[in-house]
């Protein structure tokens, strides 16, 4: 017994010692489980420029991992040394998916430390800019009639995007489909060149297309309207007549389950700091963005949020019958 607590007291003065000087000349590698130039990928290389003030002046920098709709780069993170130094930048999937998704590489629950949520996003209902509707009321003709011949874009199974896509396909009682994409910053581009029909995205990729008029917009996936200017005259897709109809996507920080106390407790100090960064709020609201400032910054209330939405979202998944292999 004396023994394994003479190991604990080491064990902690290590850390201890390592926490002190964290991260000193290390880099950090936050992980993107999706494409660079996504909305994902957006928050967070903001994040980063943010968190490198309160960090020291540390380096940080973004590693896109993408695949199978953000479980690759999160299993790898779910997997790295417990050293503060991989960190990973998810969104809602981290809830979605353990419903949505059947082999899970990764515990959602017991595989990471939560460090904190950062925002919160709408979602838009895009579509090519060559489609033939104009608004909510003539795509919904225009669904009606091109029945077996819609694309609607997702970047893969589990991801936001997919999520509202199922969603949506569930509540007009329409088979759309699937076209996974490694995010969705290369669907946006393959919607743009009229590759794809439709796209729900978060409005941090997709409002810069809306304003450049490159693809057109239909509705908002918020329970209210927007009030930035550019989408506040979209209607929300529950006013359009899906009741109940409702996806907000919120980004998170974790690292790998593990990391010592004193690291955790530094950076989770560090990302309340970057998200009261002026600039960093700017950035982010300006795309359509809610900069959290709630107790789900806090790492017990981001793990209470996120144990909320797997609550929230399954019985929601499973309602619409919309697993997926
Ligand atoms: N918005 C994407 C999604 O549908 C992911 C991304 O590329 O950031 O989940």
């Amino acid at each position: 017994m004396k023994k394994l607590f003479a190991f604990a007291a080491i064990t902690a003065a290590v850390a201890g010692v390592h926490a002190q000087d964290f991260p000193g000349s290390k880099t950090i590698t936050m992980v993107v489980p999706f494409a660079a130039g996504g909305p994902t990928d957006r928050v967070a290389r903001d994040l980063a420029e943010a968190l490198r003030k309160p960090l020291g002046g540390a380096t940080i920098v973004v590693d896109n991992v993408p695949g199978a709709g953000s479980s690759i780069g999160a299993a790898k993170v779910a997997r790295a040394t417990p050293d503060g130094t991989t960190l990973l930048l998810n969104h809602i999937g981290m809830s979605t998916i353990p419903t949505l998704v059947r082999n899970v590489p990764f515990k959602v629950e017991t595989d990471f430390e939560y460090l904190g949520i950062v925002n919160d996003v709408p979602m838009t209902l895009i579509s090519r800019p060559t489609m033939e509707a104009n608004n909510y009321k003539e795509l919904t003709a225009w669904i009606a009639a091109n029945k077996g011949k819609i694309n609607l874009g997702n970047a893969g199974v589990g991801s936001a995007s997919h999520l509202c896509g199922l969603l949506f396909q569930a509540a007009t009682k329409t088979e759309m489909t699937p076209v996974p994409y490694k995010g969705t910053a290369p669907a946006i581009t393959d919607l743009m060149g009229g590759q794809i029909d439709l796209l729900c995205d978060q409005t941090t990729n997709t409002s810069p297309q809306i304003e450049a008029k490159k693809v057109k917009a239909f509705a908002v996936t918020t329970s209210k309207r927007l009030t930035t200017p550019l989408l506040k005259d979209l209607p929300t897709l529950q006013e359009a007549g899906l009741k109940d109809f409702q996806v907000t996507i919120w980004h998170g920080l974790y690292a790998p389950k593990g990391t010592p106390p004193a690291i955790t407790k530094k950076l989770n100090d560090a990302l309340k700091v970057a998200l009261k960064d002026p600039e960093f709020i700017r950035k982010q609201e300006g795309l359509g963005a809610v900069v959290a400032t709630d107790g789900r910054i806090e790492p017990e209330g981001h793990k209470k949020f996120v144990a909320a939405e797997i609550a929230k979202w399954s019985p929601i998944i499973k309602a619409a019958g919309v697993y997926a292999d």
